[in-house]
């Protein structure tokens, strides 16, 4: 398809998706996300040849949220390869994102690295490699989509930090089975801000090149990823990207991708290009309910997915 064909998808599924607005709700378990503007409705598209496509919001920052845990796996995966696996698992967990009961069972080895258990195991381990790993990440993001002024925004951080209880408790009760290492009150802190970092859907369209790619990033060719990582990341996000909703995900869109509470998705396809969507209305998984319509929308218009 030309880039022009995308372009005349995108904008007529942005019309035909927009009478959802009203139908999810925002996330408000963290305050300072309860205040975002639930009208906005965003899509960027990036091809591996470097083209752009930007509709509605697609310019605007906001809280990439669980985003974030592709970022994250992808430097822990580099660095510590599939000894990673030792401390978290790759099986969807067909439970919420913040759930603690498998824990227990699975003796503090969290069903994979996307749930907000297998996320801190990632973190922490994070943050035995990269002695400022508040840094590092920034770092890492700002590199992949290739914009220095990626932020965290420290609102957006400090709100979840006085609500972080249930991460703390997770972090806490992995760390009675030995699987979390650094002090629980420093590791919560480091999550918190890697979850308020602050992206555009060009941004996040730009950050997941370098997977579509098969973990090359195609602004300056740098491998950041094997070929086989990158293959692992993928089959991840394919299985566990959107909690207990990654089967639905997998059979109405048919791509990896990952999204997060901020109403954030990012999604790609191997080779050809990745797409974000922003719309902060969730469906009761915590998923963006016009972000996954428009996604499935997508895939079906260019009759293209990894199926
Ligand atoms: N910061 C959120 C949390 O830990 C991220 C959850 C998400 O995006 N699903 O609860």
């Amino acid at each position: 398809m030309t880039i022009e064909n995308y372009r005349k998808v995108i904008e007529r599924i942005y019309s035909e998706v927009l009478p959802y607005q009203g139908t999810g709700k925002v996330a408000d378990y963290i305050p300072a996300l309860a205040e975002v503007d639930p009208g906005r409705f965003g899509i960027a598209v990036e091809t591996l040849e470097g083209d752009t496509i930007a509709q509605g919001d697609a310019e605007i920052c906001f809280s990439i949220q669980s985003i974030s845990k592709v970022f994250t796996f992808a430097m822990v995966l580099r660095h510590m390869g599939e000894d990673i696996f030792k401390s978290v698992g790759r099986e969807p967990s067909g439970n919420p994102f913040n759930s603690l009961i498998q824990l227990e069972h699975e003796k503090g080895i969290p069903r994979n690295p996307f749930i907000n258990a297998g996320a801190l195991v990632v973190t922490d381990r994070l943050m035995e490699l990269y002695p400022r790993p508040k840094e590092a990440i920034l770092d890492f993001v700002r590199e992949v989509c290739g914009n220095d002024d990626i932020y965290y925004d420290r609102r957006v951080a400090q709100s979840e930090l006085m609500h972080a209880d249930r991460n703390r408790a997770l972090a806490y009760f992995m760390k009675s089975f030995g699987n979390i290492r650094n002090d629980v009150e420093a590791l919560v802190d480091v999550y918190c801000h890697q979850c308020s970092i602050a992206m555009s859907c060009v941004d996040l369209a730009r950050a997941f090149r370098f997977l579509a790619n098969r973990g090359v990033n195609p602004a300056d060719n740098e491998r950041l990823l094997t070929e086989s990582q990158a293959k692992r990341l993928g089959a991840l996000m394919a299985t566990c990207g959107f909690y207990d909703e990654s089967g639905d995900f997998a059979f109405r869109v048919g791509l990896p991708g990952k999204s997060g509470v901020g109403g954030g998705i990012v999604a790609y396809l191997p080779g050809k290009l990745s797409i974000a969507v922003w719309s902060p209305e969730l469906d009761p998984h915590g998923n963006s309910l016009m972000g996954i319509e428009t996604l499935e929308r997508f895939t079906t218009d260019i009759a293209s997915s990894i199926f």
